[in-house]
């Protein structure tokens, strides 16, 4: 019988994966996970701290599913090749990954696998549509959203895949126990609990998909905004783990529609925001330098600054703003923060302390269950002012007003901050601008329960914008 190694990357899930799903009418399947530390230097990104975490999980859940799972580590190309003389072997097959690293890697590996007699081939798992396929008249990559998304919306999104029943062909004592990997944090433990907030693995994201359409969506459209409320799916570590693909989601919502149009509207922004994913990889894939360098090199000469101590208040949830505060400690205490406040505390970092983008979006590299190169890096070069359809720099997130509007009976921040708990409503979101006696009777001494600003709004505005005039020319 024929065997068929299927190289799992992001695609973490049996059900619509044409990898494992070709490999298996083939033949017997040798399922394989690589954890990859890039020796050969394609400048393929290590996982961050958040997503070892996840990884872990997701992996015991596949390894399960499928009853066998070879855990490798090193050199994908070696390790391939080797996996296919251990096992008798002849294809290898994967879903694209569009990382500019793993582009580089995958590429290099069907050379030498390929002239080394082996049958190689790749599956789009991942997108609804290739990056490749969405194009304007003039064959350019899009560098607009609406447009973008309006193109992308006239193709044909294929049907899902069933699940197959793959006949494993691993023999024993191939690869190494999960637990030698250490991916799963110890001493401090600062995951504890993360089990309370997230379910990986496949069953876990169809379990979140059902639950979001049942309750979730109704409403989305305007609810989406409110981190205070539970209207939006969470789905994005399933997402980008590979748990589910988009075409999944993307049927499922249609059913959903089909069956009560009233969701239509709030389907159609979710199925959008689903886009933006698209338009990401299509950004990513496009301008694969999107990670590193401004799409707009006018905002190379911007005049950051540094500062290890505004940097580290930002992380920690400590610059006295009680919306970023909430939502940076949000993202400590469960790997995740809302997008509104994503929003809001990239802004923060960008503007009103005036750090580089990239420091920011390192540390989401490290600390999301969902870091994703492609939205990871469009969403900060987004709120810098400096990517392809971007927020213009001037327009400025006023912390305080974000808070009242998205957050206005202050339950998140109240959740997140709960030092500033006993404060009344109107002053929840800026502290700093209430009465010394309402502050004493909430039990707040800013500076000492609860940080005072460390920048003032109004100057570090100023000072932004006036950085700003320097590169606009
Ligand atoms: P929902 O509102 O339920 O949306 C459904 C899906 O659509 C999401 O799971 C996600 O895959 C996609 N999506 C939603 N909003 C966006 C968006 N603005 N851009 C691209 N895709 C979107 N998303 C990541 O998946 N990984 C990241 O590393 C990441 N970093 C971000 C950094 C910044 C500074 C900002 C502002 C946004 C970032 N986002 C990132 C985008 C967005 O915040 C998350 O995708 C979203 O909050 C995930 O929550 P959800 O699954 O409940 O979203």
């Amino acid at each position: 019988m024929r065997k068929t190694i299927v190289w799992f990357r992001q695609d973490l899930r049996l059900a619509d994966n044409p990898a494992l799903h070709a490999a298996s009418r083939r033949g017997a399947v040798v399922p394989v996970y690589i954890l990859d530390e890039d020796p050969a230097g394609h400048g393929v990104r290590a996982p961050g701290g958040a997503s070892r975490w996840w990884l872990h999980h997701s992996l015991t859940r596949l390894g399960e599913a499928l009853g066998g799972l070879a855990l490798l580590r090193g050199d994908p190309e070696t390790l391939l090749a080797g996996l296919a003389e251990q096992t008798g072997a002849d294809a290898v097959h994967w879903n694209r990954c569009y990382e500019p690293g793993a582009i580089a890697r995958d590429t290099a590996i069907k050379t030498a696998l390929g002239d080394a007699g082996l049958e190689i081939k790749s599956f789009n798992g991942a997108l609804l549509h290739e990056p490749w396929e969405v194009k304007t008249q003039g064959g350019a990559p899009y560098k607009v959203f609406t447009p973008y998304w309006r193109a992308a919306r006239e193709l044909e999104v294929a049907d899902p895949l069933p699940a197959p029943k793959p006949r494993i062909a691993l023999p024993d004592g191939i690869g190494e126990a999960l637990e030698a990997w250490a991916l799963l944090p110890v001493s401090p433990n600062w995951a504890e609990g993360w089990e309370a907030h997230w379910t990986p693995g496949e069953t876990g994201a169809h379990g979140r998909l059902k639950a979001f359409l049942d309750s979730g969506l109704k409403g989305y459209g305007t609810k989406r905004d409110r981190p205070d409320l539970p209207h939006v799916s969470r789905l994005s570590p399933h997402l980008h783990h590979g748990e589910i693909s988009p075409r999944q989601i993307w049927w499922a919502t249609h059913r959903r529609t089909d069956r009560d149009e009233s969701l239509t509207k709030d389907a159609e922004k979710f199925l959008s925001e689903v886009g933006w994913r698209e338009f990401s990889y299509n950004l990513l894939f496009h301008f694969p330098d999107l990670p590193e360098k401004n799409l707009r090199d006018q905002f190379d000469g911007y005049p950051w600054r540094t500062s290890e101590a505004d940097l580290k208040a930002w992380r920690t949830g400590m610059t006295g703003y009680p919306m970023v505060d909430a939502g940076m400690r949000e993202l400590w205490a469960t790997g995740y923060m809302h997008n509104r406040v994503r929003m809001i505390a990239a802004s923060f970092l960008i503007k009103h302390l005036r750090l580089h983008w990239r420091e920011g979006e390192a540390w989401f590299w490290d600390t999301l269950v969902d870091a994703d190169l492609a939205n990871n890096s469009a969403s900060w070069q987004w709120v810098a002012g400096s990517g392809a359809d971007a927020a213009p720099y001037f327009r400025i997130f006023n912390p305080m007003t974000q808070g009242t509007k998205f957050d206005p009976d202050g339950d998140y921040v109240r959740r997140w901050c709960p030092e500033l708990a006993g404060l009344p409503d109107a002053h929840i979101h800026a502290p700093f601008e209430a009465p010394a006696d309402m502050l004493s009777r909430a039990g707040v001494r800013l500076g000492e329960t609860y940080p005072a600003p460390i920048v003032d709004h109004k100057q570090a505005r100023e000072a932004a914008l006036a950085g700003y005039e320097t590169i606009k020319g």
